[in-house]
Order: C-alpha cells, then sequence, then structure tokens
C-alpha cells in the first residue's frame, strides 16, 4: 500500500525575512520576522499573514469534516 492521497495542497509555514503584503489583501502587513503561510501553488508560492492562514485553515477543517459526515450519511 502506498502513501495516502494528500488532500491539502503543499504548503508550510516560515518566517518573512522581508516586510510584504499578504497575497490575500495588500491591507495586511506581513513584518520582517513574522510567521506566515507558504503555499505552493504552481512553479511559485503564495504567502498569507497569520490571520488569514488561521481562517484558510478553520475554513479547510469545516470543509473536511463536512466531506467526512457526508460518507456516515444514509442517502
Ligand atoms: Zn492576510
Amino acid at each position: 500500500m502506498g502513501r495516502s492521497k494528500s488532500l491539502t495542497l503543499p504548503m508550510s509555514i516560515d518566517v518573512a525575512l522581508r516586510r510584504h503584503t499578504c497575497q490575500h489583501s495588500k491591507k495586511h502587513l506581513i513584518a520582517k520576522g513574522d510567521r506566515r503561510l507558504k503555499i505552493a501553488v504552481a512553479r511559485s508560492h503564495e504567502h498569507y499573514c497569520v490571520a488569514c492562514a488561521r481562517k484558510f485553515i478553520g475554513e479547510s477543517i469545516d470543509h473536511l469534516q463536512q466531506l467526512e459526515a457526508q460518507l456516515d450519511s444514509p442517502s
């Protein structure tokens, strides 16, 4: 049996080496030294601030839990 299929994008948490904005909103500033969510997209990476990361992770958990619940539903 091979490894399980991953249902999430390749991503990690890293630390910003310079100040920049969050890719979700230019109003979100990521300071040098802040943690950020790094998502591999195509051959590049997208970076999101901690607030966005928490929101995206929470929404993804909800979505996966809904799918999991559907496995048990009678219809
Ligand atoms: Zn953000």
